[in-house]
């Protein structure tokens, strides 16, 4: 589904991922794991498109298309979804309204017309049922206000809803109480599938306690130096990252 090969890109003229190769297939879980600063969030926002970054080198493929001349929003709607793509406060636009202009806006670019109402309000039923999301958090303005948890709810309610084919969680570890984590691992749980990937970024294992992935990945100073299973993880929260420096 995503294959990247040999990412190279600058920040303001300072070097950021340095050759970095990364495969998620269909059907899998994918945890990336690494110290501050060595890249992530860098690495999630160029995979989604976002133009504060020079990439000097490499290709991105989605599903055997190269990605890397598309805008964000073609990304999106090719399947690419970023939690925190949409973190803006809209007073008086609701969580509601705004999935369904998010939904439709995807449908336009494809040629569809609009969504029906009646199957829009049966989705989001279903979907908020899935992810136990009551009717009152539904009718909220967008992000006003939100706990850290809700705005969790509302990022995994957004995935439900667009049905991705490849998520990228950037869990910038902060703030994020057990309760937020056991929202986002829920959703990742119930909405993962054989036809969607999920690539989940954490700097704790925390997370990982929840949600199993396939694939945990060391990305250390722009590049990733270490895969494994589950148990690199419990690894990584046992030995830290020093011994990763030394094989870096
Ligand atoms: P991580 O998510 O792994 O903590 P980031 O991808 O956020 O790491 O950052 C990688 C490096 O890029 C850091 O050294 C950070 O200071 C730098 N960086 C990130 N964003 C910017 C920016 N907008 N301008 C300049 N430097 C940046
Ligand atoms: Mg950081
Ligand atoms: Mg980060």
């Amino acid at each position: 589904m995503l294959k990247i090969n040999n990412l190279h890109a600058k920040i303001e003229g300072k070097s950021i991922l340095k050759g970095l190769n990364l495969e998620v297939n269909a059907g899998e879980v994918h945890a990336i794991m690494g110290p501050n600063g060595a890249g992530k969030s860098t690495l999630a926002n160029i995979i989604a498109g976002k133009d504060d970054y020079d990439v000097t080198d490499g290709i991105i493929e989605l599903n055997g298309e190269d990605i890397s001349e598309l805008a964000p929003e073609e990304r999106a709607h090719n399947g690419v979804f970023l939690s925190f793509q949409y973190p803006v406060e809209i007073p008086g636009v609701s969580v509601t309204n705004f999935i369904k202009t998010a939904i439709n806006a995807t449908r336009k670019a494809k040629g569809l017309e609009d969504m029906p109402a009646k199957d829009m309000l049966k989705m989001i039923r279903e979907k908020s049922e899935l992810l136990e999301i009551d009717r009152k958090f539904l009718s909220r303005s967008l992000n006003e206000g939100f706990s850290g948890g809700e705005k969790k709810r509302n990022e995994i309610f957004q995935m439900a809803m667009l049905e991705p084919k490849l998520s990228i969680l950037d869990e910038t570890d902060s703030g994020l109480d057990i309760d937020a984590l056991r929202i986002v691992a829920n959703g990742v749980n119930k909405l993962k599938s054989k036809d969607n990937a999920v690539v989940i970024i954490t700097h704790y294992q925390r997370l990982l306690e929840y949600i199993v992935p396939d694939f945990v990945h060391v990305l250390y100073d722009g590049k990733i130096v270490k895969t494994g299973d589950a148990s690199l993880a419990l690894e990584l929260e046992a030995k830290g990252y020093d011994w990763i420096k030394e094989m870096a």
